[in-house]
Formats: structure tokens, C-alpha cells, sequence
């Protein structure tokens, strides 16, 4: 027998009705979508600016990088050998590669160097695009983003930081901001006794008080960063607001991204609750007292580090008022919902496309998985459940950027759409990964495929920037104060009223419940929720996306045929339309 009859006669791995190694795709020109929304939400250049990240995000060297990120997971380096403190986190090298990705093209930076032009929509389609490749990364990306309208209460540190947060250059190097040609921020507000009620934290803030007066021009002059030395830094600090700074004490039980170059952090004052930006060095550049005690083991989320630290008397400079720490923080809470209500329709997309390759080249009983009637539903139900979470986080995102050229009704939409977003796009996407994961087999358990990671990164968003429950009260809290933003919700869904009788009839419903007593409200607070954002997620739908997605998007979310598993569409839904929204 020659070798070769023999090798085959011996074989036992004839590998047959596996799908094809998965090739690189253009996660935008692909994604129908997408390109639609941006059409409609984003000016022109946005989509075209987007286009070489749609293709490099998809790339295979790119995916790889996320698996790689995913699978050696940052370390906790406390002490260097000879036993001095260092307090870093190691990072393999495919996380920096991602960062690189997001930062050298400025996808952290553009909502505010192009805001009020497209910028916000660009940031969110970036993240959206970006979580594709890992989601974990981003974390960092949309914290260093949303740090800029919290550091713009105190314009004085605003102009010092906001040139190295906007440079195009990620530098991980541990080292002083004026050393660096790129900086990153992360946040730090959860303690162990509370996380959604801040009001609890117990870290103190006492002020370093000099006897130089405070000059009151100082923040006009101050100078970038960048252009000044760390002697100036600390002599500028001192000018503008009269005081060495503040010394921190306390502990921080979250604190995600933690080689970041400061962090915004919440603490107590004798004006009560204030924020503060903690960085990583002092302005005469030592190491700021800041120690890291240990990295969370968390369930999903593994390329970013999340660490409990200790501030042990670390230099802080104060942001904003004394005592509206809250009020503070909440400019950046606000953006970084946003992309917490957005990544995970980035995962979504991911996932769906996955499953959709995946049942095509599979086969069973005679035919492909992609052929049988109720694999075709289910995977036609999970694309409508995609496209309409983009098509709100696109609408969010268009809100924000009206809001900064001054249009009150979208300033006013901007304060609901990140929130209803932010609560329902992530109620659906642990039960959109299982069903996804469950199109593969057996095989979509397992760690090669990226479903197993992404069922494991789906409830992170829901938990972090506020947990669902927390989000509805504030829902409600907005929709107290702010009677203009369930106004301008109202005007969104009336754009779309007349057209199909489910949502005309959910939108009545649910105005008789909005016009009850405030204070009975609560208990149905997670139901107002889901049912504002599936009524913008039809109206938009209708207005703007095509018939077959908007109509049965509305029969089975608002109508009488509405069902909690995915999977369940009318005999009657058209299903190759549907399907062909997915792409190739
Ligand atoms: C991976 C990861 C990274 C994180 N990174 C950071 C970080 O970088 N910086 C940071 O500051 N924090 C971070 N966090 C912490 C996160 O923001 C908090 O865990 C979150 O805000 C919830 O706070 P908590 O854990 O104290 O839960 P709790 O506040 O105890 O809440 C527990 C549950 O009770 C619910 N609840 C609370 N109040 C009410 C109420 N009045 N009515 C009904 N239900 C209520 C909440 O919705 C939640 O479901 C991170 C968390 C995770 C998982």
C-alpha cells in the first residue's frame, strides 16, 4: 500500500461540514445597517472617515489581536524586583495594539474635535465598530472621551489636560502627563459600601492651603500641558486656585483602566460630595500615592483591568464646584452611557454575523441550518433586534451633537436617549448571546469561537455607568425635571404615528401610564423603560428603515404578537427580507 492510501485509510479527521476558517471582513460596508444610519444621523464624512476602520477592525491580524487580549489577561506588577512600589498593570502587547487602533486615529477624541459637526456620531459608529474587535479595550477608549465635559467645569485643568486627552498618540508609558504625548483617563467613584448611591463614599478630600491668593484670571492664562514644565504645572495649580491642591484618603472598590494618567474620583469635602482628577504623578512629578491592592477576576471583560486601589494622601486637583461632585461627574456618566447602550449592539452585530456564517455552511437533517424554518425566524428576529438598537444609538448620538450647537429639543432628547438606550439595548443582549452561541452547537461554547467570550462580556454594560434598576430611576428623575425631554420623546413618536396601528396603540397605552401620579411611578419604572425605547426603536424603524424590519419589529415588540424569547416572528414575516439585512 503506498503511503498516501495508507494515510487516508488511516485518517481519522476528515474534517467535513465545518464552516471555512473565518476570512477578514469590512465590518461597515458589510453592515447595511449601519451604512443607513450613518446616512441619515452623520453628515458625509463621517462614514467615509470611518471606512478604514470598518476594514481593519474586520481584518484577521485585528481579530486576532482580540482573542489574543482576551485570552492573556493583564497583570498586577506591585513591586519591581529590588521591592519598590510600582503599582502598574501589565498589558500583552494585543491590547496595546487595540489602543493604538482606537487613539492614533483620534476615534476617543473626534465627538469633541468635530462637535456639533458629526463628531458624536462618528465616536458612537467607532465604538460600535471598535467593540467588534474587542470590547474590553474600550472601556479606557470611552472613558478618556467622556472625561472632557467633566474636566470643562474647571477650564483652568481643562486647558492643561485637554491637549494630551485629544492627541492622536497612545503612549502607555507610566510617566508624568508632561511627559507624555498621549494620555488616557479612567474614573473612580464605587467604594465597597456603595457603587449606585455615591452619596456613601467615605473618601476624604482635606485642602493643601498656601498662602498664595487665588488669582482669578489665572484660568484664562492657563497653558496647555504639554507646553510646560512639571515646576510650572505644580506653580500654575498653586495660581489658579490659591492652594497646593488636595490630599485623598480612602479606598476605591472599581477602578477600571488603572495605568490611566488620572482619574476622575469622587470625595468628601466640608461642602459635601466634590470631584476631583487624580493623577498618576504629581506635578513635581513623583509617583502619586495611589496603590493598587488587586485585580478583579471578573466574569467577562478580560482584556481590561479592573482594580480595588487605595488613595494614601494622593494630590488631587478639585473639578467643578465644591460640593456638586455629582453634578459633576454626571457630564461624563452622560457620554459614557451612550456607548454603554452602544457596545453592546456592536457585540449584537458581532455575534449575528457569526451565527448567520455559521448556519449557512452547516448542515443537518438534508439541509443547511440557514434553510430550516425555525433557524431562518431566529436569526431574522436577533437582525431586526440589532438594527433597531443602532438605529437608537445613532439617533442618541445625533441628539448630542444638536445639543452642543444650542437646539433645545435636542439637548432635550439627549438627556433620555442614553439612558432608555443604555437599559433596554443591554435587558436584550445576554439572552441575544445565548441564542446566538446556541446556532453554533456545541461549538459555540467553546473558547475558540468568540461567542463564548461575548456571552461573557454581555451583562458588563448593563452593570457598570449605572445598574439597570438605577437607570430607571433616574428616568424617571429626568422626566420630573426635565418635562421637555419626555416632550421632545413625544415629538420623536409622533413622526411616526398613523403609519402602523401596534405603535399607535402602545404609545396611547403607555401615555396613560406616563400621566400618573409621580410618586406611584417606581414600581413600574423598568416597564416605562422598555416601553419609551421600543417605541422610539418602531418610530425610528418607520420613518427611516425598510418596511419588512419596521412592521414586524412593531407586531412582535409592541403588538399583540410580542413574545420574550427571541425567535418568534408571525407565520407570515418576511423572512428573506429580514435575513438579507444581516449581508453575506
Ligand atoms: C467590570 C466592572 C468595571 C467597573 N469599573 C468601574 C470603574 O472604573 N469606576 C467605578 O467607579 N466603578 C466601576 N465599576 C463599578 C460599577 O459602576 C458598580 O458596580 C455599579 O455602579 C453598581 O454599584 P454596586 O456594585 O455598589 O451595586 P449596588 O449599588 O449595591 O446595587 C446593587 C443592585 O441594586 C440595585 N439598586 C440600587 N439602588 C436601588 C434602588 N433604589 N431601587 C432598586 N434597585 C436598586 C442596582 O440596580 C443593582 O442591581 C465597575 C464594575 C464592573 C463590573
Amino acid at each position: 500500500m503506498s503511503d498516501a492510501a495508507a494515510r487516508t485509510r488511516l485518517a481519522t479527521h476528515a474534517v467535513t461540514n465545518q464552516p471555512a476558517p473565518p476570512s477578514a471582513r469590512d465590518l461597515l460596508a458589510e453592515d447595511a445597517p449601519l451604512c443607513e444610519a450613518l446616512a441619515r444621523e452623520a453628515p458625509d464624512w463621517v462614514a467615509r472617515r470611518l471606512a478604514p476602520l470598518g476594514r481593519e477592525a474586520g481584518s484577521a491580524e485585528v481579530q486576532a489581536l482580540g482573542e489574543a487580549a482576551n485570552r492573556y489577561p493583564p497583570e498586577l506588577r506591585l513591586f519591581d524586583r529590588h521591592g519598590r512600589r510600582l503599582d502598574e498593570v501589565s498589558y500583552h502587547p494585543a491590547y496595546h495594539a487595540l489602543m493604538h487602533l482606537a487613539i492614533d486615529h483620534g476615534w476617543h477624541a473626534v465627538a469633541w474635535q468635530e462637535e456639533g459637526r458629526g463628531g458624536h456620531q462618528a465616536h458612537v459608529a467607532a465604538l460600535y465598530l471598535l467593540t467588534q474587535a474587542e470590547p474590553g479595550f474600550c472601556c479606557p477608549i470611552t472613558m478618556t472621551h467622556a472625561a472632557l465635559p467633566a474636566l470643562r467645569q474647571s477650564p483652568a485643568v481643562e486647558a492643561r489636560w485637554a491637549p494630551g486627552l485629544l492627541a492622536w498618540d497612545y503612549d502607555p508609558r507610566a510617566l508624568p502627563a508632561t511627559e507624555k504625548s498621549g494620555l488616557t483617563v479612567g474614573m473612580a467613584m464605587t467604594e465597597k459600601q456603595g457603587g449606585s448611591d455615591v452619596r456613601t463614599n467615605t473618601t476624604r478630600a482635606d485642602a493643601l492651603v498656601t498662602s498664595t491668593r487665588a488669582d482669578p484670571l489665572a484660568a484664562t492664562r492657563a497653558a496647555p500641558l504639554a507646553s510646560i514644565t512639571r515646576a510650572e504645572a505644580l506653580i500654575s495649580t498653586r495660581a489658579e486656585t490659591g492652594m497646593d491642591g488636595w490630599r485623598l484618603t480612602g479606598h476605591k472598590w472599581f477602578c477600571s483602566a488603572p495605568m490611566s494618567d488620572a482619574f476622575l474620583t469622587l470625595a468628601q469635602t466640608d461642602a459635601g460630595l466634590s470631584c476631583f482628577l487624580v493623577p498618576r504623578f504629581t506635578p513635581d512629578g513623583e509617583r502619586n500615592a495611589i496603590e493598587l491592592q488587586r485585580l478583579k477576576e471578573k466574569c467577562g471583560n478580560r482584556a481590561n483591568a479592573s482594580a480595588e486601589i487605595e488613595y494614601r494622601g494622593a494630590w488631587a486637583e478639585a473639578i467643578g464646584e465644591p460640593g456638586r461632585g455629582i453634578a459633576t461627574i454626571l457630564e461624563m456618566v452622560q457620554q459614557t452611557r451612550l456607548d454603554a447602550a452602544t457596545a453592546p449592539v456592536g457585540m449584537m452585530r458581532q455575534a449575528l454575523v457569526e451565527a448567520w456564517r455559521h448556519v449557512r455552511e452547516r448542515h443537518a437533517f438534508g439541509r443547511a441550518l440557514s434553510e430550516q424554518p425555525l433557524m431562518r425566524v431566529l436569526l431574522a428576529d436577533m437582525a431586526i433586534e440589532v438594527e433597531a438598537g443602532l438605529a437608537l444609538s445613532l439617533r442618541a448620538a445625533r441628539a448630542f451633537g444638536g445639543a452642543a450647537r444650542g437646539e433645545a429639543s435636542e439637548a432635550a432628547l439627549a438627556r433620555l436617549l442614553p439612558t432608555l438606550a443604555k437599559y433596554w439595548h443591554n435587558k436584550r443582549t445576554p439572552g441575544f448571546m445565548a441564542e446566538a452561541m446556541e446556532c453554533l452547537g456545541g461549538i459555540g461554547y467553546v473558547e475558540e469561537t468568540p461567542l463564548a467570550r461575548l456571552y461573557r462580556e454581555a451583562p458588563v454594560n448593563s452593570i457598570w455607568e449605572g445598574s439597570g434598576n438605577v437607570i430607571c430611576l433616574d428616568l424617571l428623575r429626568v422626566m420630573a425635571r426635565h418635562p421637555a425631554s419626555l416632550a421632545a420623546v413625544r415629538e420623536e413618536v409622533s413622526a411616526a404615528r398613523g403609519q402602523q396601528a401596534d405603535l399607535d396603540c402602545a404609545w396611547t397605552k403607555l401615555e396613560a401610564e406616563l400621566g400618573a401620579a409621580p410618586n406611584t411611578l417606581e414600581p413600574r419604572a423598568r416597564w416605562l423603560a422598555q416601553r419609551l425605547a421600543q417605541c422610539l426603536q418602531g418610530a425610528l424603524l418607520l420613518r427611516h428603515g425598510p418596511l419588512a424590519v419596521a412592521e414586524t419589529f412593531c407586531r412582535t415588540r409592541l403588538g399583540g404578537e410580542a413574545g420574550p424569547a427571541y425567535g418568534v416572528l408571525p407565520g407570515n414575516a418576511p423572512l428573506a427580507a429580514l435575513l438579507a439585512r444581516i449581508g453575506d
